[in-house]
């Protein structure tokens, strides 16, 4: 607003100051034009003889200079004639001699003035000047400069205190609103701010759920690294008290070492996903093969498949994704395992890639499935269906949230189908 109001004030004395100067020189020519006329019917000049004495009648401000044809001054009411140059290159002169009438202005960039000429051809051949000094424009422009400065003065402290009371006016309910955003009652003040709102609203609400998955998954973590812990320091304590013998031992040796290697996954499982959490999208994603990657995993797991009595099959076609290459057999793994896992003896697992504009991984399975109401949740970290069989199988809750978290980062979509007692089929599209 002071930006606004001093350029408004700058360009109105310019142009005030302009139109006002250009009025002002015309009234200036204008009357120095009507006293020469006036001087000329006069008739005071047209007998070449005159006593000089009887001009002496002629005002001081009014400077009046009669020039002969050939330039030489014959009389000047506020300087000695004599002494004076010839005026006959003078350019109101020649041009009076040529037209009957001349003028001319003769600026002058030092003084504070100008000096305005009328010249006018008598009847006798002879010329008769008369000039004037006038105030040029930049005198008039200082004269007033006192004037403009105060004015300015005032509008500025008027525009400062004016934009106060309205940035206040603007901002007092923005900052009611911000103190309650949490209210979605509480309508923004202004309808420009809807968006920007509801964007404050639901970032405000992700960060809260956020916070409170965090805090789930640190409880739940504290919770699952407590149950082994709590065997091992109990077989060690059973140990120590020396009234076990040597088969008992070895079955709590055993045991110690089970939950020392259910701990290790956990742990591996919780650095992976704060990894996932934290990993960087472009920095180590490449143009990858998804076909090969898949059938160097599968390669790595039919010993598993086998152990379990699982048939495994591949099908599928060199499938281009931009990727990361550990997380996609992290990703494969995860879904493979789950399929032998959660499998019957005998069962089958069907693995698929497809090529295309979204190439696509699809895992199948013909095992024990997953109930209706747990399919949305089998992606939460720590979420199992069957505890038991999780842990039994070396599962640790976390495989499908990482695979989930995995396939975000791939920009992908997952997909599952799953019916109790007949199968699962995850699908994942890149
Ligand atoms: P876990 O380590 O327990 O396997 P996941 O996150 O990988 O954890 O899977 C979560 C739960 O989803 C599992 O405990 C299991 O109950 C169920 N689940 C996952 N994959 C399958 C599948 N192919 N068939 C049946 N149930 C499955």
């Amino acid at each position: 607003m002071v930006l606004i109001a001093i350029i408004a004030i700058v360009v109105s004395v310019i142009s005030v100051t302009a139109v006002y100067y250009g009025l002002f020189e015309n009234q200036v020519r204008n009357d120095l034009a009507v006293n020469a006329r006036l001087l000329k019917d006069a008739d005071l000049f047209e007998d070449l003889n005159t006593d000089l004495k009887e001009l002496e009648i002629l005002p001081e401000d009014l400077r009046v200079t009669w020039i002969k044809e050939d330039g030489e001054v014959l009389y000047d009411n506020t300087a000695n004639a004599e002494d004076m140059d010839n005026h006959s290159e003078r350019p109101e002169v020649i041009e009076a001699f040529n037209n009957g009438e001349g003028e001319a202005v003769r600026r002058s960039t030092t003084l504070n003035q100008n000096t305005f000429y009328y010249a006018i051809l008598l009847d006798n051949g002879t010329v008769l000047r008369v000039s004037t000094d006038a105030r040029n424009i930049w005198s008039i422009f200082f004269q007033a400069a006192p004037v403009i400065l105060i004015v300015s003065l005032l509008i500025i402290i008027f525009s400062i205190v004016l934009s106060r009371m309205l940035t206040r006016d603007i901002v007092e309910p923005i900052e009611k609103m911000v103190e309650n955003i949490d209210d979605t009652r509480i309508e923004p003040p202004y309808k420009e701010l809807v968006p920007f709102t509801n964007k404050i609203r639901s970032q405000h609400t992700e960060i809260l759920s956020a916070a409170k998955m965090r805090q789930d998954f640190t409880a739940n973590v504290s919770h699952e690294l407590k149950t082994p812990l709590t065997a091992i320091t109990g077989y060690t304590e059973l140990l120590e008290s020396d009234m076990v013998d040597k088969e008992g031992r070895k079955h709590f040796y055993q045991e110690i070492k089970k939950n020392a290697n259910r701990l290790l996954l956990l742990i591996n499982d919780i650095i992976k996903l704060s990894e996932l959490d934290h990993s960087n999208r472009d920095e180590s994603f490449e143009k990858m093969n998804l076909y090969t990657t898949v059938s160097e995993c599968l390669e790595e797991l039919t010993v598993n498949a086998q152990n379990r009595n699982i048939e495994l099959g591949f099908t599928g076609e060199d499938a281009y994704i931009t990727g990361n290459r550990s997380l996609i057999v992290e990703l494969v793994e995860n879904l493979v395992q789950n399929a032998i896992r959660y499998n019957n003896e005998g069962g089958k697992v069907w693995v698929e890639v497809h090529e295309g504009d979204k190439p696509k991984l699809i895992v199948r399975d013909n095992g024990i499935g997953i109930p209706e109401a747990d399919q949305k949740r089998v992606f939460e970290r720590f979420y199992r269906v069957d505890k038991s069989r999780s842990r039994e199988s070396g599962g640790t809750g976390l495989g499908l949230a990482i695979v989930k978290h995995i396939v975000e980062i791939h920009d992908g979509t997952i997909e599952l189908k799953s019916e109790l007692g007949k199968g699962t089929e995850i699908t994942v599209t890149f």
